[in-house]
């Protein structure tokens, strides 16, 4: 029966009492003093029921008393009620403590804040590495606890989409990896991890390879030192060695190139992210440098060049140029004579300056795409080599697009033409609109 149904029986109930109590009080002569008994009676009966519910509700752990009727009805819907939020309410329970127990085992710190910055909770490996302790710090202002400059920077920054490596001050030095999720109203989940021995392993490999490039330098400038002075004289060669040595001085070139990009690709690296002294760099008055330098090595290529702005970037002047020149010497590599090189850039209204060169050349097919800026990856081994190319030039190009905050694309399309862009963030002059063509 549904619940007002219940209730239509209940007043039945009491219209029937009252008639009995009418039909009696006719009988013995007193038809009110009957009626206010049946009356009387019922409401006694009703607050008994009532005292029974609220008494109840006051332990509410306790079983509900017996019922009948619509007392008995209610009570039974109420205690469903009650279980069923019970039950939901352990569940839930149950999986905050599954949740919180997989955070306290994270090896990871992990460290809730709300919008004010403030400890709502941290794990245990957070007091291993941060120093952080749960539950004494709750409440307390993370920043006022945790003081590493980076940190406190990339926190309050608010731009979270990468994480941030920080080395601590002082020795032993560590490197914390650090990601922050924003959820709810300025809620913060922040993940520390220790990466410290990731960036020896690292910081080892590159000082390897900047050390093996340094001391190859030296044996291998002797070589093609003493190579050229004998290929000067080339009358005094006997004819059976010179092709020998011009293909050992040929060779002795390339090593000097591929140690000469080793080396710069090292220090580039070592520079990324520590770079204190930024100039402002014109990339207009690059690229009219780069193309003078051009045109003695390529002297019948013609590099077009489309700008329209003048506006400068922060960063490095020679590593600018590095990574601007191996884009368009690929270019010229990598497209036939006769075509076009145009080198084109300009910012949008967000003040996005775009640097692009686009040849008309071989192209690239798409499987190579995602792995072209590998270090020594190459498309095709025999036309990078017939071209002088060391492998390196498009790595470099990453990364000084990375210490740059800029990003490359790549698009391209096999025996169509290839197109390789540099999107830098920030613009520090006015955009004018001119074109210019030489
Ligand atoms: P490399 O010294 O061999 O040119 P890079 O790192 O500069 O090395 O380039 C990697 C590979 O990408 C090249 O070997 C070449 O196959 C391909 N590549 C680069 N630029 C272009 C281009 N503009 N057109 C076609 N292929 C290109």
């Amino acid at each position: 029966m549904r619940a007002v149904g219940r209730w239509y029986k209940e007043v039945q109930t009491l219209l029937l009492l009252v008639a009995l109590a009418v039909a009696v009080g006719l009988w013995i002569g007193s038809v009110w003093a009957a009626l206010s008994l049946v009356l009387a009676w019922r409401l006694v009966v009703y607050l008994w029921q009532l005292r029974r519910v609220l008494s109840w509700i006051d332990q509410p752990e306790a079983e509900p008393p017996e019922g009948s009727g619509v007392w008995g009805m209610m009570l039974d819907q109420m205690y469903a009620i009650q279980r069923h939020n019970r039950d939901a309410r352990s569940r839930l329970q149950h999986t905050v403590d599954y949740l919180r127990d997989s955070f306290r085992s994270l090896r990871d710190g992990a460290i809730l804040i709300d919008q004010n910055g403030n400890i709502q909770w941290s794990n245990q490996s957070a007091e291993r590495l941060l120093g952080l302790r749960y539950p004494q710090d709750k409440g307390q202002a993370l920043l006022s606890l945790v003081r590493y400059p980076e940190f406190s920077t990339y926190l309050l920054d608010g731009d979270y989409q990468q994480p941030r490596v920080f080395a601590t001050p002082g020795y032993p030095q560590r490197h914390f990896q650090v990601e922050v999720s924003s959820f709810g109203v300025g809620d913060r989940l922040i993940l520390v991890r220790d990466v410290t021995r990731m960036v020896q392993i690292e910081q080892t490999r590159q000082d390897f390879i900047g050390n093996v490039s340094h001391e190859l330098r030296t044996p291998l400038t002797v070589i093609s030192g003493y190579l050229d002075t004998i290929l000067d004289n080339d009358a005094n060669i006997p004819l059976n060695l010179r092709k020998p040595l011009q293909q050992m001085s040929q060779q002795a070139e390339r090593m000097e190139n591929l140690v000469r990009d080793l080396l710069w690709l090292s220090k580039i690296e070592a520079a990324e992210g520590k770079r204190i002294d930024q100039e402002t760099v014109c990339l207009g008055s690059l690229l009219t440098e780069l193309a003078e330098e051009l045109k003695t090595a390529y002297p019948t290529r013609d590099i077009e060049r489309l700008t329209t702005s003048d506006a400068k970037v922060q960063g490095d002047y020679r590593e600018l140029y590095s990574a601007i020149s191996n884009l368009v010497v690929n270019a010229i590599k990598y497209s036939p004579e006769g075509t076009p090189v145009v080198v084109s850039y300009g910012a949008d209204e967000q003040g996005v300056l775009t640097l692009s060169v686009k040849d008309a050349g071989l192209g690239i097919a798409e499987e190579h795409l995602p792995r072209l800026t590998e270090r020594f990856y190459r498309v095709d081994e025999s036309r990078s080599f017939a071209g002088g190319g060391t492998g390196l030039g498009l790595a470099i190009v990453k990364h000084v697009a990375a210490s740059h905050n800029a990003v490359l694309s790549i698009h391209s399309e096999l025996g169509k033409g290839s197109e390789f862009s540099l999107k830098f963030p920030e613009v520090s002059a006015a955009t004018g609109a001119e074109a210019n063509v030489a």
